[in-house]
Protein backbone atom coordinates (compact mmCIF):
# COMPACT_ATOMS: atom_id res chain seq x y z
CA UNK A 1 0.00 0.00 0.00
CA UNK A 2 1.04 3.67 -0.65
CA UNK A 3 1.82 5.63 2.42
CA UNK A 4 -0.44 8.23 2.96
CA UNK A 5 0.09 11.83 2.95
CA UNK A 6 -1.43 14.76 4.44
CA UNK A 7 -1.08 17.98 2.57
CA UNK A 8 -1.11 21.20 3.94
CA UNK A 9 -1.63 24.53 2.00
CA UNK A 10 -2.79 24.49 -1.94
CA UNK A 11 -1.54 27.02 -3.25
CA UNK A 12 0.30 27.32 -6.89
CA UNK A 13 3.05 24.75 -5.39
CA UNK A 14 0.63 22.39 -2.96
CA UNK A 15 -1.76 21.35 -5.63
CA UNK A 16 0.94 20.67 -8.31
CA UNK A 17 2.74 18.41 -5.28
CA UNK A 18 -0.95 16.83 -4.49
CA UNK A 19 -1.98 15.91 -7.84
CA UNK A 20 1.38 13.95 -8.39
CA UNK A 21 0.76 11.99 -5.13
CA UNK A 22 -3.05 11.31 -6.15
CA UNK A 23 -1.89 10.16 -9.44
CA UNK A 24 0.72 7.83 -8.06
CA UNK A 25 -2.07 6.29 -5.81
CA UNK A 26 -0.99 8.06 -2.87
CA UNK A 27 -4.12 7.95 -0.10
CA UNK A 28 -4.30 12.11 0.24
CA UNK A 29 -5.62 13.98 2.98
CA UNK A 30 -5.58 17.84 2.26
CA UNK A 31 -6.12 21.12 4.30
CA UNK A 32 -6.01 24.83 2.95
CA UNK A 33 -7.20 27.87 4.88
CA UNK A 34 -9.23 28.99 2.25
CA UNK A 35 -11.54 25.67 1.12
CA UNK A 36 -12.75 26.55 -1.72
CA UNK A 37 -9.47 26.07 -3.37
CA UNK A 38 -9.71 22.43 -2.36
CA UNK A 39 -12.32 21.34 -4.31
CA UNK A 40 -11.11 20.37 -7.53
CA UNK A 41 -8.36 18.15 -5.87
CA UNK A 42 -11.65 16.80 -3.79
CA UNK A 43 -13.24 15.33 -7.42
CA UNK A 44 -9.59 13.86 -8.04
CA UNK A 45 -10.34 11.63 -4.90
CA UNK A 46 -8.27 13.89 -2.34
CA UNK A 47 -9.94 13.55 1.67
CA UNK A 48 -10.44 17.44 2.28
CA UNK A 49 -9.95 18.07 5.66
CA UNK A 50 -12.74 20.39 7.69
CA UNK A 51 -9.67 21.50 9.81
CA UNK A 52 -5.68 21.48 10.00
CA UNK A 53 -5.80 19.64 13.13
CA UNK A 54 -8.09 17.04 11.30
CA UNK A 55 -5.91 17.18 8.55
CA UNK A 56 -2.37 16.25 11.00
CA UNK A 57 -4.44 13.87 12.97
CA UNK A 58 -5.31 11.70 9.47
CA UNK A 59 -1.78 10.72 8.89
CA UNK A 60 1.76 10.33 10.17
CA UNK A 61 3.55 12.11 7.47
CA UNK A 62 2.61 16.14 7.21
CA UNK A 63 3.35 18.29 4.18
CA UNK A 64 3.52 21.69 5.36
CA UNK A 65 3.24 23.74 1.51
CA UNK A 66 1.90 27.66 3.20
CA UNK A 67 3.30 30.71 2.56
CA UNK A 68 6.09 31.60 4.70
CA UNK A 69 7.45 30.72 7.89
CA UNK A 70 4.78 33.18 9.66
CA UNK A 71 2.38 30.87 8.49
CA UNK A 72 2.99 27.80 10.24
CA UNK A 73 2.82 29.39 13.84
CA UNK A 74 -0.50 30.52 12.48
CA UNK A 75 -1.81 27.48 10.83
CA UNK A 76 -0.20 24.93 13.23
CA UNK A 77 0.07 26.58 16.57
CA UNK A 78 -2.08 24.94 18.81
CA UNK A 79 -2.08 21.73 16.65
CA UNK A 80 -0.73 18.28 18.55
CA UNK A 81 2.25 17.09 16.23
CA UNK A 82 3.02 14.44 18.52
CA UNK A 83 4.46 11.29 17.04
CA UNK A 84 4.27 13.00 13.36
CA UNK A 85 6.43 13.48 10.12
CA UNK A 86 6.55 17.10 9.51
CA UNK A 87 8.17 18.07 6.08
CA UNK A 88 8.24 21.88 5.21
CA UNK A 89 8.84 22.69 1.78
CA UNK A 90 8.01 26.66 2.76
CA UNK A 91 10.80 28.56 1.56
CA UNK A 92 13.10 29.59 4.54
CA UNK A 93 16.43 31.05 5.99
CA UNK A 94 18.33 28.64 7.05
CA UNK A 95 18.38 30.01 10.99
CA UNK A 96 14.30 30.02 10.78
CA UNK A 97 15.02 25.94 9.29
CA UNK A 98 16.47 25.46 12.22
CA UNK A 99 14.13 27.16 14.90
CA UNK A 100 11.22 25.46 12.96
CA UNK A 101 13.22 21.73 13.82
CA UNK A 102 13.87 22.89 17.19
CA UNK A 103 9.99 24.03 17.46
CA UNK A 104 8.85 20.26 16.29
CA UNK A 105 11.06 18.30 18.09
CA UNK A 106 9.29 20.47 21.44
CA UNK A 107 6.20 19.00 20.02
CA UNK A 108 7.33 15.46 19.93
CA UNK A 109 7.60 15.21 15.84
CA UNK A 110 10.35 14.60 13.83
CA UNK A 111 11.67 16.85 10.96
CA UNK A 112 12.75 17.65 7.69
CA UNK A 113 13.29 20.84 6.05
CA UNK A 114 13.25 21.45 2.17
CA UNK A 115 13.57 24.03 -0.40
CA UNK A 116 12.05 23.39 -3.42
CA UNK A 117 14.71 23.68 -6.72
CA UNK A 118 11.55 23.48 -9.08
CA UNK A 119 8.33 26.18 -10.28
CA UNK A 120 4.72 24.05 -10.40
CA UNK A 121 5.08 23.21 -14.28
CA UNK A 122 8.22 21.19 -13.19
CA UNK A 123 6.48 19.16 -10.54
CA UNK A 124 5.38 15.53 -11.44
CA UNK A 125 7.91 16.15 -14.94
CA UNK A 126 10.68 14.23 -14.28
CA UNK A 127 12.80 15.43 -17.19
CA UNK A 128 12.67 19.30 -15.92
CA UNK A 129 15.37 18.66 -13.65
CA UNK A 130 13.29 20.06 -10.64
CA UNK A 131 14.70 18.58 -7.42
CA UNK A 132 13.74 19.00 -3.17
CA UNK A 133 16.63 19.88 -0.96
CA UNK A 134 16.39 17.97 1.89
CA UNK A 135 17.77 18.56 5.45
CA UNK A 136 17.31 17.38 9.06
CA UNK A 137 16.00 14.18 10.11
CA UNK A 138 17.86 11.17 7.88
CA UNK A 139 15.62 8.88 9.74
CA UNK A 140 12.89 10.18 8.20
CA UNK A 141 13.83 11.07 4.78
CA UNK A 142 15.21 7.32 4.26
CA UNK A 143 11.56 6.04 5.78
CA UNK A 144 9.61 8.36 2.93
CA UNK A 145 12.39 8.80 0.31
CA UNK A 146 10.03 6.81 -1.98
CA UNK A 147 6.83 8.69 -1.07
CA UNK A 148 9.02 12.17 -1.50
CA UNK A 149 10.42 11.24 -4.61
CA UNK A 150 7.16 11.16 -6.08
CA UNK A 151 6.81 15.00 -7.05
CA UNK A 152 10.07 15.39 -8.01
CA UNK A 153 13.80 14.42 -7.20
CA UNK A 154 14.58 14.53 -3.58
CA UNK A 155 18.36 15.53 -2.44
CA UNK A 156 19.20 15.08 1.02
CA UNK A 157 21.93 17.90 2.21
CA UNK A 158 22.69 16.92 6.01
CA UNK A 159 21.55 16.38 9.38
CA UNK A 160 21.42 19.95 10.09
CA UNK A 161 18.19 21.30 9.33
CA UNK A 162 19.16 24.71 8.06
CA UNK A 163 21.49 23.00 5.08
CA UNK A 164 17.99 22.29 2.54
CA UNK A 165 17.38 26.22 3.13
CA UNK A 166 21.03 27.09 2.91
CA UNK A 167 21.55 24.72 -0.72
CA UNK A 168 18.17 26.42 -1.79
CA UNK A 169 18.91 30.26 -1.16
CA UNK A 170 23.15 29.56 -2.19
CA UNK A 171 21.87 28.32 -5.81
CA UNK A 172 19.50 31.20 -5.87
CA UNK A 173 21.78 33.98 -5.27
CA UNK A 174 24.20 32.49 -7.88
CA UNK A 175 21.14 32.72 -10.51
CA UNK A 176 20.41 36.19 -9.37
CA UNK A 177 23.86 37.04 -10.42
CA UNK A 178 23.01 35.27 -13.47
CA UNK A 179 20.40 37.46 -13.83
CA UNK A 180 21.89 40.62 -13.28
CA UNK A 181 24.22 39.52 -15.87
CA UNK A 182 21.60 38.81 -18.71
CA UNK A 183 19.77 42.16 -17.81
CA UNK A 184 23.18 44.07 -18.32
CA UNK A 185 24.11 42.46 -21.40
CA UNK A 186 20.56 42.89 -23.06
CA UNK A 187 20.94 46.78 -21.79
CA UNK A 188 24.02 46.42 -24.26
CA UNK A 189 22.43 45.08 -27.13
CA UNK A 190 18.86 46.60 -26.50
CA UNK A 191 19.62 50.38 -28.90
CA UNK A 192 21.43 48.71 -31.32
CA UNK A 193 19.76 46.44 -34.66
CA UNK A 194 20.92 43.39 -32.89
CA UNK A 195 17.50 40.60 -32.89
CA UNK A 196 17.28 39.88 -29.03
CA UNK A 197 16.35 36.18 -29.78
CA UNK A 198 19.22 35.53 -31.72
CA UNK A 199 21.58 37.21 -29.24
CA UNK A 200 19.66 35.12 -26.53
CA UNK A 201 20.87 31.63 -27.84
CA UNK A 202 24.46 33.53 -27.86
CA UNK A 203 23.57 34.42 -24.77
CA UNK A 204 22.28 30.99 -23.10
CA UNK A 205 24.91 29.10 -24.85
CA UNK A 206 27.50 30.76 -23.23
CA UNK A 207 26.47 30.82 -19.37
CA UNK A 208 26.59 27.56 -20.18
CA UNK A 209 29.56 26.76 -21.18
CA UNK A 210 30.90 28.90 -18.38
CA UNK A 211 29.21 27.37 -15.44
CA UNK A 212 31.65 24.36 -14.66
CA UNK A 213 34.13 27.54 -13.97
CA UNK A 214 32.49 26.81 -10.27
CA UNK A 215 34.49 23.49 -10.16
CA UNK A 216 37.70 25.40 -10.48
CA UNK A 217 36.81 27.60 -7.89
CA UNK A 218 35.54 24.47 -5.44
CA UNK A 219 39.04 22.73 -6.07
CA UNK A 220 41.20 25.69 -5.02
CA UNK A 221 38.87 26.52 -1.98
CA UNK A 222 39.77 22.71 -1.00
CA UNK A 223 43.28 22.84 -1.53
CA UNK A 224 44.08 26.69 -0.73
CA UNK A 225 45.90 26.85 -3.67
CA UNK A 226 44.07 29.83 -6.15
CA UNK A 227 46.97 29.48 -8.66
CA UNK A 228 46.66 26.38 -10.13
CA UNK A 229 44.76 25.69 -13.50
CA UNK A 230 44.07 29.18 -13.71
CA UNK A 231 43.23 30.47 -17.42
CA UNK A 232 42.19 33.60 -16.59
CA UNK A 233 43.59 35.41 -13.58
CA UNK A 234 42.74 38.01 -11.98
CA UNK A 235 44.78 40.90 -12.86
CA UNK A 236 43.67 39.93 -16.72
CA UNK A 237 40.07 39.81 -15.59
CA UNK A 238 40.00 42.78 -13.61
CA UNK A 239 41.49 44.41 -16.40
CA UNK A 240 38.60 42.76 -18.91
CA UNK A 241 36.01 44.49 -16.77
CA UNK A 242 37.78 47.98 -16.85
CA UNK A 243 36.71 47.18 -20.56
CA UNK A 244 32.85 46.05 -20.06
CA UNK A 245 32.94 49.20 -17.55
CA UNK A 246 33.98 51.09 -20.56
CA UNK A 247 31.97 49.61 -22.78
CA UNK A 248 28.35 50.28 -20.80
CA UNK A 249 29.68 54.17 -20.30
CA UNK A 250 29.92 54.27 -24.79
CA UNK A 251 26.90 52.39 -24.85
CA UNK A 252 25.28 54.85 -22.31
CA UNK A 253 23.86 52.22 -20.55
CA UNK A 254 24.64 51.69 -16.33
CA UNK A 255 26.92 49.85 -14.96
CA UNK A 256 25.03 49.61 -11.60
CA UNK A 257 24.98 45.79 -11.91
CA UNK A 258 28.69 45.12 -12.63
CA UNK A 259 30.51 47.75 -10.15
CA UNK A 260 30.03 45.89 -7.31
CA UNK A 261 31.55 42.57 -8.51
CA UNK A 262 34.61 44.53 -10.32
CA UNK A 263 34.61 46.32 -6.88
CA UNK A 264 35.35 43.56 -5.07
CA UNK A 265 37.92 41.74 -7.92
CA UNK A 266 39.69 45.20 -6.94
CA UNK A 267 39.96 44.48 -3.28
CA UNK A 268 40.90 41.05 -4.13
CA UNK A 269 44.26 42.07 -6.12
CA UNK A 270 44.86 45.35 -3.61
CA UNK A 271 44.60 42.91 -0.15
CA UNK A 272 46.62 39.93 -1.16
CA UNK A 273 50.03 39.28 -1.88
CA UNK A 274 51.93 39.21 -5.46
CA UNK A 275 50.16 35.75 -5.98
CA UNK A 276 46.96 37.81 -5.81
CA UNK A 277 47.87 38.47 -9.82
CA UNK A 278 47.70 34.94 -10.41
CA UNK A 279 45.16 33.49 -9.09
CA UNK A 280 41.23 32.96 -10.04
CA UNK A 281 38.53 34.75 -8.37
CA UNK A 282 38.47 32.12 -4.93
CA UNK A 283 40.26 35.34 -2.56
CA UNK A 284 36.90 36.83 -3.41
CA UNK A 285 34.37 34.32 -2.11
CA UNK A 286 37.05 35.08 1.29
CA UNK A 287 36.75 38.69 0.69
CA UNK A 288 32.78 38.28 1.34
CA UNK A 289 33.27 36.74 4.67
CA UNK A 290 32.00 39.04 7.54
P1 LIG B 1 0.75 30.55 -3.14
O1 LIG B 1 0.76 32.00 -2.87
O2 LIG B 1 0.21 30.06 -4.44
O3 LIG B 1 -0.04 29.80 -1.97
C1 LIG B 1 0.18 30.15 -0.63
C2 LIG B 1 -0.53 29.15 0.25
O4 LIG B 1 -0.25 29.48 1.61
C3 LIG B 1 -2.03 29.14 0.09
O5 LIG B 1 -2.48 27.82 0.26
C4 LIG B 1 -2.48 30.05 1.23
O6 LIG B 1 -3.79 29.77 1.67
C5 LIG B 1 -1.49 29.62 2.30
N1 LIG B 1 -1.34 30.59 3.37
C6 LIG B 1 -0.74 31.81 3.30
N2 LIG B 1 -0.75 32.39 4.51
C7 LIG B 1 -1.36 31.53 5.36
C8 LIG B 1 -1.65 31.56 6.74
N3 LIG B 1 -1.32 32.61 7.50
N4 LIG B 1 -2.28 30.49 7.28
C9 LIG B 1 -2.63 29.43 6.52
N5 LIG B 1 -2.38 29.34 5.20
C10 LIG B 1 -1.74 30.38 4.63
O7 LIG B 1 2.26 30.06 -2.92
P2 LIG B 1 2.98 28.78 -3.57
O8 LIG B 1 2.10 27.59 -3.46
O9 LIG B 1 3.53 29.15 -4.88
O10 LIG B 1 4.22 28.64 -2.59
C11 LIG B 1 4.17 27.87 -1.40
C12 LIG B 1 5.57 27.71 -0.86
O11 LIG B 1 6.37 27.05 -1.85
C13 LIG B 1 6.27 29.06 -0.55
O12 LIG B 1 7.02 28.95 0.62
C14 LIG B 1 7.14 29.26 -1.75
O13 LIG B 1 8.27 30.05 -1.45
C15 LIG B 1 7.53 27.82 -2.09
N6 LIG B 1 7.99 27.70 -3.46
C16 LIG B 1 7.18 28.12 -4.50
C17 LIG B 1 7.64 28.08 -5.79
C18 LIG B 1 6.80 28.56 -6.92
O14 LIG B 1 7.36 28.77 -8.02
N7 LIG B 1 5.52 28.73 -6.77
C19 LIG B 1 9.01 27.59 -6.10
C20 LIG B 1 9.73 27.11 -4.95
C21 LIG B 1 9.24 27.20 -3.69
P3 LIG B 1 -5.05 30.54 1.04
O15 LIG B 1 -5.45 29.77 -0.18
O16 LIG B 1 -6.06 30.48 2.12
O17 LIG B 1 -4.61 31.95 0.73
Amino acid sequence: AKTPVTLLGLGAMGTALARTWLAAGHPLTVWNRTAARAEALAAEGAKVAESVATAVAANQLVVVVLLDDASVDEALGGVDLAGKDVVNLITSTPAQARARAEWARERGARYLDGGIMAVPPMIGVPESGGYVFYSGSRELFDEHRETLAVPTGATYVGGDAGFAALHDVALLSAMSGMFAGITHAFALIRKESIDPAAFAALLSDWLVAMAPAAHQTAEHLKSGDYTTGVASNLAMQSAGNQTLLDTAEGQDISSELLVPYYELMRRALDSAAEAADEEGTARMVDLLRR
